[in-house]
């Protein structure tokens, strides 16, 4: 039985349904909110305020506002500040980005509610003071990891692992650790062809083939450190990064060893089962799509955006389930995130993301799925 084929209004492509495909809706989405002018954004960003201040710790089910506040963030890097002062004030702590440009009063009004003993939301104003970071953030972590409060008996991990929520953590001796890096690129698809920026290359066949399945194993993203828009990840050199299509989604993670002359191995970590290898013809679609690094930096949450067509390099991840900084399975300190791929950008039929850490002190990446 085959489906009835439609072709996207926007550009063409084959799709199942009338009207236009996911790609598009994404990217008029995206450019719906980078055209908003000042006084637009103002607007919205008092619709957001108002629906805080209607609706309090129920702001996350307000559609339109919800939305709007990450496309936003996304791709306008709004200034949260006066979000995060009506958030307070209404006691509202998800979605915890609210308080990334939270002021120090703000941040003090959230430190003092997590300095009581009794604090019922820890979990989550944790997370939102995490994103906010700062000298007062960090040393009131410090305090309540030394000092565990009776709260802390009803979380999971301690403070210097919420941290993480924020892209940081701290040592032992109190020293932060930054977790992201300060700068994000987006890789766009190319509507026709392959291009002739090599910067990042993405999804390039390999000749050898995955111990598991057999399938061909590919390099999910090749990133060129010597490329100055990556100067930021300090990488020395070309950076292969091979994982198996098919076993990458059906492992606890995929640890990849590499060296900056281009030559990397891979291992499956806890496989789930015995995958059998992919079809060629799915191997054949999911490296055919070509895509190219932006030409400037985009702001540091654009992964928030949500548009599960557009892989990035660096800022802040959207994570699909709680936040995952992998030790170094090396060093046993946490590895820096620096990618995402999600798998709908290569293929129409895997779902989840692909999130890529480096520990470049042990010139090891853990590669590891998410999906709702
Ligand atoms: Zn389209
Ligand atoms: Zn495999
Ligand atoms: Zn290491």
């Amino acid at each position: 039985m085959s489906r009835q084929e439609y072709t996207c209004d926007e550009c063409g492509s084959v799709i199942y349904f009338e009207g236009i495909c996911y790609e598009c809706r994404q990217r008029l989405k995206r450019e719906a909110y980078q055209a908003l002018t000042e006084v637009e954004v103002e607007a919205k960003a008092r619709a957001i305020i108002a629906a805080l201040g209607a609706l309090g710790d129920k702001f996350y089910t307000t559609n339109d506002q919800y939305e709007d506040f990450f496309g936003l963030l996304a791709y306008k890097g709004i200034s949260t500040a006066a979000i995060a002062e009506a958030a307070a004030e209404a006691e509202v702590y998800y979605p915890y980005e609210i308080y990334r440009d939270a002021a120090p009063e703000v941040r003090g009004k959230l430190i003092a509610l997590v300095m009581q003993p009794d604090c019922g939301e820890a979990d989550h104003i944790l997370q939102c003071l995490a994103i906010a970071g700062g000298d007062d953030v960090l040393a009131a972590f410090i305090r309540l990891e030394r000092n565990p409060l009776p709260w802390s008996e009803n979380l999971f991990v301690p403070p210097s692992v919420y941290a993480r929520a924020g892209g940081w953590t701290f040592d032992s001796e109190g020293r932060r650790v930054e977790l992201n890096f300060g700068r994000c690129y987006p890789v766009f698809p190319l509507a026709n062809g392959a291009g002739t920026d090599k910067a990042v290359t993405v999804a390039t066949p390999r000749a050898d083939v995955c111990p598991q399945c057999g399938t061909g194993l590919m390099d999910i993203v090749t990133l060129d450190g010597r490329d100055e828009r990556l100067a930021f990840l300090n990488l020395a050199g070309v950076i292969k990064i091979p994982v198996c299509p098919q076993c990458a989604t059906m492992c606890e993670r995929t640890l990849v060893r590499y060296s900056p002359g281009g030559d990397s191995t891979m291992e499956l970590i806890d496989p789930f089962g015995d995958e059998t290898a992919m079809p060629e013809s799915e191997y054949a679609e999911m490296t055919s799509r070509k895509f190219a690094l932006a030409e400037r930096p985009e702001n540091l949450f654009f992964a928030r955006g949500n548009d599960e067509s557009i892989i990035t390099v660096g800022g802040f991840a959207d994570w699909i389930q709680d936040f995952q900084y992998d030790a170094c399975p090396d060093c046993g300190k946490p590895m820096r995130y620096f990618a995402s791929v999600p798998w709908n950008a290569l293929s129409d039929w895997t779902e989840g993301t692909l999130f890529l850490e480096i520990c470049p002190d042990c010139r090891v990446i853990s590669a590891f799925h998410q999906q709702t």
